[in-house]
């Protein structure tokens, strides 16, 4: 039996894959997975969709179920925060100031969301989304109605929207950006989200910010830089988050935009791995760092950085991909996009069953189905092939996705 302790810190999705696959790979030292939560690891992508809607129920969130940790003899300590990580003298320091000593120590930490500092941000019926315990409290405003006004057309923003509208709300969606998402998908993808909010009746006032909130104890309005005042009941922001990462700083671990991690997870510090969107990591595809706020980022990056603690030699070298549900829009993506050329589209746009390419120097950087499935490995083939295409080959749907990507080629 190994005498090594491995520590965990962060029992988020990533921190508990990795500590599964610790045991599925026959670690039998001591494990132990550190939250500062009260909740054991659940999952976020339900947050903002089916359980937040209250189509689905709390035990569905969970990662794992409530025996698992005990069955594999992994010490799960919720509610304990870690107050300082020493690389050098292997041991974590914990609320209370008790020690632990370890042999590897993965870092997975997450993200926090950004506060909106603006006048009246300390109103009540301000909400904030990140934790099951922010989705409970949301969730049980949402089921008193109302008029809802959402800061920031992101992700969350979006998600939220759409949850609101099905659980019949009325929506306002802010956003100083013309489109939602726009950074990430640009004008044509992001004017198709735009207009599935407003055809379900979301009223969107983009390109302008909040400049402040205001009410009497509790937000009633929302003033924009516009000059346009929305009446609401409550509000939700969602205007990105930052790494959570003052434990690695404190510990003397490079830190820029995230934990640096080489290719296999590892930080500055030979004992210390980071995984999940705490994690700047060199991706080998890529050449360079990329950070990575995705659900599928923490499913798999926290499995590779326990295989990497115990010694595989692996990169870890998985594309980015995530999902989003809105309304009866279904979208899958696939890539990592700064900037592009242009946009091609395959299918039919306007019914919304399509899929969208992001091509820079005539190559496949990325590509979005919507309402379309079972093509994913396809347009990862095509992103990795990095091979020239032809665009109207692209958007031409009797032409296979493998012929391009030259898979085609081997059969
Ligand atoms: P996000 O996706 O980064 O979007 C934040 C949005 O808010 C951006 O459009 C941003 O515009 C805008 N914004 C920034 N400052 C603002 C301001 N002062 N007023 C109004 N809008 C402002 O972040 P998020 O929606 O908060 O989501 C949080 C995290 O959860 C992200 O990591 C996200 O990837 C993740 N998430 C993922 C999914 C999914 O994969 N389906 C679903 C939910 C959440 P700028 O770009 O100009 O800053």
């Amino acid at each position: 039996m190994s005498e090594q302790t491995f520590v965990i810190v962060g029992a988020s999705l990533a921190g508990a894959k990795a500590a599964e696959e610790l045991r599925e790979r026959g670690f039998d030292g001591r494990v132990v997975l550190i939250g500062s939560e009260v909740e054991r690891p659940y999952e976020r992508p339900p947050l903002s969709k089916d359980y937040l809607q209250g189509s689905s129920e709390r035990d569905k969130v969970y990662v794992h179920a409530e025996s698992f940790y005990e069955e594999r003899e992994i010490e799960l300590m919720t509610g304990t925060k870690v107050e300082a990580i020493d690389p050098g003298a292997a041991k974590v320091t914990l609320d209370g100031e008790r020690e632990l000593q370890f042999d590897r120590l993965l870092l997975a930490t997450g993200a926090e969301p950004r506060a909106l500092e603006v006048p009246g941000a300390e109103l009540g019926g301000i909400f904030y989304l990140r934790t099951v315990g922010d989705c409970d409290a949301l969730r049980e405003r949402f089921s008193d109605g109302g008029h809802v006004a959402v800061v920031g057309a992101g992700w969350i923003g979006s998600e939220v929207a759409a949850s609101a509208r099905q659980g019949g709300l009325e929506v306002t969606l802010i956003d100083p950006l013309r489109l939602p998402n726009e950074r990430v998908f640009g004008e044509e993808v992001g004017a198709f989200y735009r207009d599935t909010h407003a055809a379900h009746g979301v009223q969107l006032l983009l390109g302008q910010g909040v400049e402040a909130f205001e009410g009497d104890g509790a937000v009633a309005r929302v003033r924009t830089s516009a000059g346009t005042t929305v009446d609401c009941d409550f509000v939700v922001v969602g205007i990105g988050v930052a790494p959570r990462v003052g434990l690695a700083e404190r510990a003397g671990l490079d830190v820029d935009n995230g934990v640096l991690v080489d290719e296999r997870l590892r930080s500055s510090a030979d004992n210390v791995f980071a995984a999940g969107d705490v994690a700047n990591h060199q991706h080998p595809f890529y050449g360079r760092r990329i950070r990575v706020e995705h659900w599928a980022n923490a499913l798999n990056q926290g499995p590779a950085a326990a295989r990497a603690m115990l010694g595989d030699d692996a990169a870890y070298e998985r594309l980015p991909y995530f999902f989003s549900d809105q309304y009866d829009v279904g979208m899958e993506y696939s890539g990592y996009v700064a900037d592009w050329d242009e946009v091609v589209f395959r299918g039919d746009r306007d019914g919304g069953e399509f899929i969208a390419f992001w091509l820079s120097g005539g190559r496949v950087i990325a590509g979005m189905n919507v309402n379309v499935w079972d093509v994913t490995d396809q347009i990862q083939a095509l992103i990795r092939s990095r091979r020239q295409v032809d665009t109207g080959a692209l958007a031409d749907p009797d032409t296979s996705l493998q012929s391009l990507s030259g898979e085609g080629d081997r059969d």
